[in-house]
């Protein structure tokens, strides 16, 4: 009998072996160009790209090199919006989502609203290789990451709870929390995301997509990272999209299979990330009712990017960060709102 567990072992196998299209029907393997890609500029691009790009450029394991760049952001404490020294829930509870995606088995795994584990990459890495499963939520997915060998830590950092008492202190006049006296709050909800999306020199594609998730959002909720299909996607044949933003957004318009299925009809990674901008824009009934941002980020398995968000961000375009034989660089992306 074929159990679930062992059908799901029998395609991965069978992915692993068989990369790619070529080598199934016996021809020779085009090399490819690698590239590793990640949704951030110049600030925080090199030194997230660089030990992926090592370990992608000296032949090393796609999986391997995509982790181990989003680690980078999951252990910075001085980034806000991604793993240890995210900002927490209205509880001031950190809880974070991180999903992964391997083209050549097309399998996947993450894990959402998990507590204590400063990389959660890692953990939706350990769902989708380790599991039969694709998706694992809240305590259930602490004690898998202990079953692992997972450390629980505190992720709060100093400078994420001052942002957070300040939010709260500063949320109602007719609650009992007050600021402190020379108050001038005016800060805007913070929000980010980090998505990493690499190919190798067999053309296969893989990507990550990690995030703290909206600032103070309700205990539980679950954004648009984790969930295959919306904040990630990718298809060995085609390329792979990231998002980042407004999850909410990105959920009801299954955002990154929405660019990874236009690329596959043909649009460039650019086009394909305008297209999903302009979408979202028309479901909510044109550009006057957007008071939110989304931004996505693409890669075709030839290695051409794109990237395109709803708005402008103070005043730039939205930028994304690739690293290739050429080196590493900044792109350029577009917007269809000014601020
Ligand atoms: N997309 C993330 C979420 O909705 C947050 C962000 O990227 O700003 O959870």
């Amino acid at each position: 009998m074929t159990t679930r567990r062992k059908f799901i072992k029998k395609i991965s196998t069978v992915g692993a072996a068989l990369p790619i299209a070529s080598q199934i029907q016996g021809k020779e393997v085009k090399k490819n160009k690698p590239i590793i890609i990640c949704s951030r500029g110049e600030q925080w691009g090199e030194k997230v790209l660089r030990p992926g790009w090592d370990i992608l450029s000296s032949g090393g394991k796609l999986l391997d090199a995509i982790e181990k760049s989003a680690n980078v952001t999951e252990l910075d404490p001085e980034d806000t919006s991604v793993g240890y020294g995210g900002l927490p829930n209205e509880h001031g509870i950190v809880q974070l989502d991180a999903s992964i995606m391997y083209g050549p088995t097309h399998n996947c795994g993450s894990v959402a609203s998990i507590e204590g584990i400063k990389t959660p990459c890692s953990v939706a890495r350990l769902v989708m290789e380790r599991t039969d499963h694709i998706h694992i939520v809240g305590p259930g997915a602490q004690k898998f990451a202990i079953a692992h060998g997972f450390k629980v830590e505190n992720l709060l950092t100093e400078k994420a709870r001052k942002i957070w008492l300040r939010w709260k202190e500063n949320l109602s006049d007719s609650d009992d929390w007050f600021p402190p006296e020379n108050n001038n709050y005016d800060e805007k909800r913070i929000t980010g995301t980090i998505n990493v999306l690499g190919v190798d020199s067999l053309g296969d594609v893989a990507g990550i997509t990690t995030t703290s998730g909206l600032a103070y959002k309700i205990p539980g909720r679950v954004g648009d990272s984790p969930i295959i299909g919306a904040g990630l996607y990718l298809d060995n044949e085609v390329g792979a999209a990231g998002a980042t933003g407004r999850g909410e957004e990105i959920l009801r318009t299954c955002g990154s299979f929405y660019v990874v299925e236009q690329m596959r009809a043909g649009k460039s990674p650019q086009e394909a990330c305008e297209a999903l901008c302009k979408r979202i824009v028309d479901i909510n009934g044109g550009t006057k009712n957007i008071d939110f941002n989304d931004k996505i980020v693409a890669v075709s398995k030839s290695g051409e990017v794109g990237c395109a968000s709803i708005k402008e961000r103070k005043g730039n375009p939205p930028k994304l960060a690739y690293w290739s034989e050429d080196g590493f660089n900044v792109y350029d992306g577009t917007y269809l709102i000014e601020e």
